[in-house]
């Protein structure tokens, strides 16, 4: 069965798309369809609201199963700012280099004991026959840095420890292992073999 990928955010499409293959799931984008997507306004209050609304625009549109992710980091110093905001903390335009560095001007005066943080994943799948969607989430715990390190990843990546290493500076193995959108898509895994009766 093929199952729509539905993001704009290449990094996010080949993390996807990597921890999918296992499952026997072809994900196609947009792009593989000849068509192309429309933005979703993400008017959630939640990842999981705006991974629901993105997964169900796109099964709509192309009548295919939608898997949709909608994550961000939320530090614990900034009462877990820019959380669902995360991709446009520095503007609609700003790019990895600009919200990192607001991150880092906004924890400025943040000892490092209380630069405690968390990347957030919520991983939706909605079905064009109406059932029930799947929602799976995962969180993994870190700490911001002083400076980027790294240049795996994407994003916040190069700021965000986990133990002695930023996740930029982890492989692509070593990242899915721990990462948020690694443990949202493996227990997305478990959900959707129970729903397709265990095979
Ligand atoms: P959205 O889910 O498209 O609204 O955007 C999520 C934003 O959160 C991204 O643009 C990144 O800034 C950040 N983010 C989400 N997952 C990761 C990750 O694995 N590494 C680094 N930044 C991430």
């Amino acid at each position: 069965m093929r199952y729509i990928i539905a993001t704009h955010n290449a990094h996010k499409l080949t993390e996807l798309a990597r921890i999918l293959q296992p499952l026997g799931i072809e994900a196609v984008t947009d792009r593989d369809l000849g068509i192309s997507l429309p933005e979703v306004e993400e008017t959630g209050t939640t990842f999981a609201e705006n991974a629901y609304l993105k997964a169900t625009s796109a099964s709509a549109v192309t009548g295919l199963p939608a898997i949709a992710d909608d994550s961000g980091l939320t530090v614990d110093a900034l009462d877990g700012a820019p959380g669902i905001y995360s991709a446009r903390y520095a503007g609609p335009n700003g790019t990895d280099k600009e919200c990192n560095d607001k991150l880092l001007a906004a924890l400025k005066d943040v000892p490092t004991e209380q630069r405690t943080a968390q990347f957030v994943c919520a991983v939706c799948c909605v079905f064009p026959d109406g059932s029930e969607p799947i929602t799976a989430e995962g969180t993994v715990h870190g700490r911001i840095g002083y400076e980027e390190r790294g240049t795996n990843g994407f994003g916040y990546d190069p700021l965000f420890y986990v133990g002695n290493k930023t996740t930029a500076e982890m492989t692509a193995a070593e990242k899915d292992a721990i990462s948020h959108r690694g443990q949202a898509l493996r227990t997305f895994q478990k959900l959707l073999q129970n729903r397709l009766g265990g095979n």
